[in-house]
């Protein structure tokens, strides 16, 4: 099963993505982690790619098309390889037109794209309050899914969680992300999610979706 998680920042993607991966044994690949992992090289590309993401922006489609091929190809060597799960990828349509060139090249193709449809009042509000564990990489919600007491001096804040830069991801998902959902609605691949809802709900949801 290939599986593709698709909605604004905020709406849950990433923390729903651990649970679909070891529910249903797929390889997830995430570009935010693997961009953010890059930064935490300390190499030479790890200010440019910090600076850039503090801006919101999108990073060039063949940067991130690179660094995908290269994750789908170490993902599927594996033995135990059953399947993978994109998580803010693609984020636009040359993208998604990359991943498809792969996938078929390997004999293989997306089985759907869960879209998490969240209102944009919600998301300010749950980005402001999310911290990221550093040693762990698992990340919390100061209101809906509070840290335990032990991990709390591990927290920080992402450099683009600041409400300005949430604004310009939301716009930028609006105009360069969203007409993806008109994509994949050609080849009938969409499943719509209430991401508004608390976590267990919404994974639920997810699980009714994917069976
Ligand atoms: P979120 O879904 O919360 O916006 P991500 O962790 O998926 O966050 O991405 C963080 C940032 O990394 C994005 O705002 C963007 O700058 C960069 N990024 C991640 N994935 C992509 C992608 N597929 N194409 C271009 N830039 C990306």
């Amino acid at each position: 099963m290939i599986v593709i998680l698709l909605g604004p920042p905020g709406s849950g993607k990433g923390t729903h993505a651990e649970e679909i991966c070891q529910n249903y044994d797929l390889t997830p690949i995430s570009t935010g982690n693997i961009l953010r992992n890059l930064i935490a090289t300390n190499s030479n590309v790890a200010k440019d790619v910090a600076e850039m993401m503090g801006t919101g922006e999108l990073f060039p489609d063949e940067m991130v098309n690179n660094l995908v091929a290269e994750a789908i190809n170490s993902s599927i060597q594996k033995p135990d390889y059953k399947g993978l799960l994109f998580d803010g990828y693609p984020r636009t349509v040359c993208q998604a037109v990359f991943l498809e060139e792969i996938l078929k090249n390997l004999n293989k193709q997306v089985s759907c794209v869960l879209v998490f449809n969240i209102p944009d009042s919600m998301i300010v509000e749950r980005i402001s309050s999310r911290r990221v564990d550093k040693i762990t990489g698992k990340v919390y919600n100061l209101i809906s899914m509070p840290p335990p007491k032990e991990v709390i001096e591990n927290l920080f804040q992402r450099i683009d969680d600041t409400e300005e830069v949430i604004k310009n991801r939301l716009n930028i998902y609006k105009e360069q992300t969203e007409p993806l959902i008109a994509h994949y609605s050609k080849s009938n691949l969409i499943k719509n999610i209430d991401a508004s809802k608390e976590f267990e709900n919404t994974q639920k949801n997810i699980s009714l979706t994917l069976q």
